[in-house]
């Protein structure tokens, strides 16, 4: 199954791609991840997208549309995939739409998880990331099962991102909400919309993910 999460940042689309994940079998996709990847690895890419990412801009549609085409060319994107964080602009959606066409595949379904942005800050200031396996936690919402240990690989080494910051947050909320409604109305005239209340708890929110996906088909 090819699957799009989407939602505001903080959302829920990380912590909901992880149980996706592990649940249907399907890679997930997550141009933010990639993105920060390549700027801990220092390469073009990360060096190219750090200085939009820092101010919490969006990172240019041709650089974003070009490693987003590079990893639905690998084999394990077959069975299905998860894109969660692309597309965000109308132009990316409309290159993914050409991209999926020439690798004859399309898009199933679109879950999109709404949250209000006033509980979005909340979430986005509270958010660290495991350094070594990637699992997302809340410091109030979602905090490990024993504290400064990883649920998942059993790491201490947790960090804050640099753009869940206060100062940063704003902006990226309302570039965010600018460029989404767009999308969302070019998703939902094809009938590819499932939206969610994901200002829920997280496993209320995976239920009707879980019932979501397998209704698809
Ligand atoms: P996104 O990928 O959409 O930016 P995340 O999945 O990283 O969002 O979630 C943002 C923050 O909110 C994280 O700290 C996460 O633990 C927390 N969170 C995610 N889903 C919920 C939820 N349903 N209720 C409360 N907190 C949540
Ligand atoms: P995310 O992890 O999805 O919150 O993304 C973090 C940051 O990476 C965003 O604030 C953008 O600067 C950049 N980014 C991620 N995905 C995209 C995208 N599809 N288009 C442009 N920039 C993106």
């Amino acid at each position: 199954m090819n699957l799009l999460i989407m939602g505001l940042p903080g959302a829920g689309k990380g912590t909901q791609a992880e149980r996706i994940v592990v649940t249907f079998h399907i890679p997930q996709i997550s141009t933010g991840d990639m993105f920060r990847l390549a700027m801990k690895k220092q390469t073009k890419l990360g060096l190219e997208a750090k200085a939009f990412i820092d101010k919490g801009e969006l990172v240019p549609d041709k650089v974003t549309n070009g490693i987003v085409k590079e990893r639905l060319s690998e084999n394990d994107v077959d069975g299905g995939f998860l894109l969660d964080g692309f597309p965000r602009t109308m132009d990316q959606a409309i290159a993914l739409d050409i991209m999926l066409s020439e690798l004859q595949k399309k898009i199933e379904a679109v879950i999109n998880i709404q949250v209000k942005p006033e509980i979005l800050i909340e979430r986005l200031t509270g958010r660290f990331i495991c350094r070594d396996c990637g699992a997302t936690y809340h410091k109030l919402n979602n905090p490990p099962k024993v504290k400064g240990v990883c649920d998942r690989c059993g790491s201490h080494n947790f960090y804050q991102r640099a753009d869940d910051k206060p100062e940063t947050v704003k902006n990226r909320l309302e570039v965010n909400i600018k460029q989404s409604q767009p999308i969302l109305a070019y998703y939902e005239k094809q009938g590819l919309i499932h939206n969610i209340d994901g200002s829920r708890d997280i496993d209320l929110v995976f239920a009707d993910v879980k019932t979501i996906i397998e209704n698809i088909g």
